[in-house]
């Protein structure tokens, strides 16, 4: 039988993930010789032995690779024979791992879960049970290479059991570098009213709290979480006040999949998300019988359930034997707290007692958010158990970027060649805690992947903080208009470059004209932008203060809409007569008013006449509860023809204002016009990207922003859409919301030295956009 020897070099995520013994395991399985062993670029294999079993290995290697392991590239080539007989694995030149991947942290897997619960195991009962297949490690890392010296276990000697595992190639701990057990690794402590530390189990005290309604603090993988009862109504509704926390939803950690299905309807989609390795809050329908507190989530069909993700969470929630609030810890909206001592002093008013830990948290790293839209995740909040890993770009970068954001919801993403690292959730960038994350966060990001950029991207935004600090940078700044962001975002999640018919809504964004936008239709790819239309914009009567008061939209709206003339019998009217005449006047004076064509503030303010609600408490607010209100069998829509607007076309939102209003007072139910809105807009954005296609003849739809978390509107739209034969991006990856904005950033700036496509495209669309309605048959199809 002829020998054969093959070399293979595999990269991606296939460092700290089982990778070796995987290997090792195989070929010593089939009977093959050779090495396996990590450096710089990932893995590389030399095997040698039989044709037949060579075959087998090569297929079993991108067959059945383990589960935490992401190939992103796998060559092959011969390799002389050496008659060697063994297989062995190489040990790791000296800084050889500098440059690979850092995992995201993982749920605790089966193998650990069932050594957790296990008598007979040494582990039995250990809250810090982990292995190759799952664990901290983005949380946890402080340096490259990660090795365990350059983590938060550093000051935990391994024992010799333990070592005994982390050096044995056929053991699921090989390389665990966070591997420990009760006689080495960290421990819990409970900190109660009682003292702390007293003897016995710390678990104990710490459910005897909950159970008895008292508010729990937990250190958990990337800070600490806030707990209490789910269905304990005075124990979460003490949680929310003070936390100072209105009317945002609480998230609600549920033991398994079956308690998640006593609380809400979980669908095969929405099952793999809960029970998958990053184990995000995945938004869910709630059963109206649910047993949940009213004060979990106040007036919201959906609730956002999570499953245990780590030992700890296991533990904890088998023996409480029901559902919990798990909530970041934290006041109002400051970052969530993750330093010991920070946390005992910040949330020392909140919680009657702490369960917590000796492992410190070396990043602070909140849960991931996500709902599921036509049987694919739509990113709401991508944080722990998705970050670090590197999102690829359809075209590579030729020098390093930093992207710096927006600053709501705040991320930055690095790019090296064709990979993007977007960042964990830093917050709202509106203070020195969360500017201070944001500035460490890309020092540390810098060093894990050793990235020095020379190109920084930013908003176009003068008072973003994250504007700011980019200007201050020493390297070539490119300015990128928000919404163009939001569309190279979904660009770049669906790894296309475009051109697209590109629909950006969302609150707002910095102008290229420095007014304010956020209903936009663009033509984009990801070097440049045209704005082919937009919302017609109105006055935002009292600037900001009329984001945290839709009521003002409404009065702006109207006023515009029934010129002059509001008809006073409108609740809307009536509930805020003291100070409408004042507001009216800013918006005909035009003082203190900026103009906006923002989408989602044309939202609040169908709100606001709708009577969902005047005054918000949290972002959004209005427009989630307006979404909920809507009747999704009605499938008729209020009319709203595009109007020329000059050079562009504009959407007349005062006319679906004024039929809102009208239907209203005509005693059309709510829930009827709510939904007749939202199938207005869904035809709108239909109507607005047909005027694209013909002008400039491009069928493809990007839809972005932060209106586009609305699933009512989201599934209208791309129904329409797909009706009339356009293909269309939504997000998958990173979130619509400004969440997503670093990385379209990062990809527009890497794009930005390549030929652009779009050129073509803007010479016909600045032909066709003289004449968007008269002249469009001859401009073409
Ligand atoms: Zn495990
Ligand atoms: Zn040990």
């Amino acid at each position: 039988m002829s020998r054969r020897a093959v070399a293979v070099r595999i990269e991606g995520i296939v460092q700290g993930v089982g990778f070796r013994p995987f290997v090792y395991g195989l070929a010593t399985r089939l009977g093959l010789a050779g090495l396996v062993g990590n450096d710089e670029r990932g893995v590389f294999i030399e095997v040698e032995g039989g044709s037949a079993p060579v075959e087998e290995f090569l297929a079993a290697l991108t067959g059945d690779p383990p589960p935490l392991a992401v190939i992103e590239r796998i060559t092959t080539g011969p390799a002389p024979v050496t008659g060697r007989r063994t297989f062995a694995i190489a040990p790791s030149a000296a800084g050889g791992d500098r440059h690979a991947l850092v995992s995201p942290d993982v749920a605790t897997c089966d193998a650990c879960l069932r050594d957790l619960t296990d008598p007979a195991d040494r582990r039995c009962g250990y809250a810090f049970t982990n292995c190759t297949g799952c664990g901290p490690r983005f949380t946890i890392v402080r340096d490259v290479p990660y090795d365990r010296a350059n983590t938060t276990m550093a000051g935990f000697r391994m024992c010799a059991d333990c070592a005994g595992e982390y050096h044995d190639p056929g053991d699921r701990r090989f390389h665990a570098q966070p591997v420990c057990c009760p006689a080495c690794g960290p421990s819990l402590r409970f900190h109660g009213p009682g003292g702390s530390g007293a003897a016995g189990d710390p678990l104990e005290p710490a459910v005897r709290l909950l159970r008895e309604g008292g508010v729990l603090a937990v250190k958990g993988l990337g800070g600490y979480h806030l707990a209490a009862l789910a269905a304990d109504e005075p124990a979460v509704a003490a949680l929310r006040s003070r936390k100072h926390r209105e009317d945002k939803p609480f998230a609600v950690m549920a033991g398994d999949v079956a308690a998640a299905r006593r609380l809400c309807v979980v669908d095969r989609a929405e099952e793999r998300l809960l029970t998958g390795p990053a184990r995000p809050v995945v938004l869910l329908r709630r059963l109206p019988d649910a047993s949940v507190a009213p004060s979990v989530a106040p007036g919201n069909r959906w609730l956002g359930v999570l499953l245990p993700y780590t030992p700890l969470h296991h533990l904890l929630l088998r023996a409480l034997g029901q559902p919990i609030v798990l909530t970041s810890g934290n006041v109002s909206d400051e970052p969530i707290a993750y330093r010991d001592e920070d946390a005992l002093e910040r949330l020392g008013g909140i919680a009657d007692a702490f369960l917590t830990h000796d492992r410190p948290i070396h990043i602070r790293t909140d849960d991931s958010v996500v709902r599921v839209f036509r049987g694919r995740d739509l990113p709401i909040r991508r944080s722990r158990g998705y970050v670090p890993h590197p999102l690829p770009l359809a075209r590579a970068a030729r020098r390093p970027v930093l992207a710096c954001g927006a600053e709501l919801k705040h991320t930055f993403c690095l790019v090296k060649d064709d990979r993007a690292f977007v960042s964990h959730h830093i917050g709202d960038l509106e203070n020195y805690e969360t500017l201070r994350s944001f500035t460490e966060g890309v020092d540390h990001f810098r060093r894990l992947f050793d990235i020095t950029p020379e190109v920084v991207a930013h908003d176009l935004h003068p008072d973003y903080l994250s504007t700011k600090w980019a200007l201050d940078q020493d390297a070539d700044l490119v300015g990128v208009q928000h919404h163009h962001a939001h569309i190279a975002s979904c660009l770049a999640d669906n790894g296309v470059a475009g051109p697209v018919a590109g629909v950006a809504f969302d609150g707002l964004g910095y102008g290229s004209d420095g007014t304010l936008w956020g209903g936009e239709f663009l033509v984009a790819d990801l070097a440049g932008f045209e704005r082919a239309g937009h919302l017609a914009p109105v006055p935002m009567p009292g600037g900001a203060t009329a984001i945290r008061q839709p009521w003002r939209m409404a009065a702006a709206y109207l006023d515009l809409a029934y010129d002059g003339d509001v008809p006073e019998d409108l609740d809307v009217v009536r509930r805020n007569a003291g100070q409408w005449a004042a507001v009216v006047a800013l918006v005909r004076r035009g003082v203190n008013a900026p103009l906006t064509s923002s989408m989602g503030r044309l939202f609040d303010a169908v709100a606001a006449v709708a009577g969902v609600r005047d005054a918000i408490t949290y972002e959004g607010q209005a427009a989630v509860e307006f979404e909920q209100l809507a009747d999704p069998a009605v499938d008729d829509a209020y009319p709203c023809g595009l109007v020329s607007a000059g050079t562009r076309f504009a959407v007349p939102g005062v006319e679906l204002v004024r039929a809102v209003a009208d239907d209203l007072r005509a005693g059309v139910p709510r829930d009827v016009v709510a939904a007749r809105f939202h199938n207005a807009v869904a035809r709108v954005v239909a109507d607005g990207c047909t005027l694209v296609r013909k002008a400039c003849g491009l069928s493809t739809v990007a839809l972005s922003g932060g209106v586009f978390q609305n699933l009512l509107l989201l599934g209208r739209a791309v129904t329409l859409l797909e009706e009339r034969g356009f293909t269309v991006l939504t997000h998958h990856r990173v979130p619509p919301n400004d969440g997503g904005v670093s990385l379209g950033q990062a990809a527009v700036a890497a794009a930005m030295a390549a030929n652009s496509p779009i050129r073509g495209v803007r010479r016909e669309l600045s032909q066709a956009r003289h004449t968007w309605f008269g002249g469009m048959s001859e401009t073409g199809t």
